[in-house]
C-alpha cells in the first residue's frame, strides 16, 4: 500500500448500511488524519492497514467479527468509533498544509486525507493516472 491507511470495518449489509459506514469512515478520515478505506466483506489482510476502525461493535456483521479476530490474532491496533470521535474534525489541507475549508475526498472505496478541493483536484487526478497506468 502506497500510504498509510486504516481500514473501516462494518455493516455493510444494505446499501443504507454501507452509506452510513462510507459516512463514518469520511469521519474516521477527516478526524485522524490519515487515509480510510472501507472494507466491503472480509476478504482484506489487516495487518497490511495502520489500525482496524469498528463502527460499532465486532458483533455488528460477520465480516466485523472475523476481521476483528484477524486484528486482534495480528496484533493490529483496534479502535472504536468511541475514540474516533475524541479526536476534532480539522481544518488542515493533507496535501499543502494550509489550514481552511479541507475535507476528505472519497477515491474509489477510500476516503483520503482532509483537503481543499482545488488540492484534491490534483492529487486525485494525478492517483487516476497513476492507477491508469499500473492497470
Ligand atoms: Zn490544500
Amino acid at each position: 500500500m502506497a500510504q498509510p491507511t486504516v481500514l473501516i470495518v462494518g455493516d455493510t449489509s444494505t446499501p443504507v448500511a454501507l452509506e452510513d459506514l462510507t459516512a463514518f469512515a469520511f469521519d474516521v478520515a477527516d478526524r485522524l488524519g490519515i487515509p480510510a478505506r472501507v472494507a466491503v466483506g472480509m476478504d482484506y489482510d489487516v495487518a497490511g492497514y495502520e489500525a482496524v476502525v469498528l463502527d460499532d461493535s465486532y458483533l455488528d456483521s460477520a465480516p466485523s467479527t472475523v476481521l476483528w479476530v484477524e486484528a486482534t490474532k495480528a496484533d493490529v491496533c483496534i479502535l472504536t468509533s468511541r475514540e474516533i470521535y475524541r479526536y476534532d474534525s480539522n481544518d488542515w489541507c493533507g496535501w499543502c498544509g494550509e489550514e481552511g475549508d479541507a475535507a476528505p475526498v472519497l477515491v474509489g472505496d477510500t476516503w483520503t486525507v482532509s483537503m481543499h478541493a482545488v488540492c484534491a483536484a490534483m492529487t486525485v487526478e494525478a492517483s487516476r493516472k497513476a492507477a491508469a497506468v499500473t492497470v
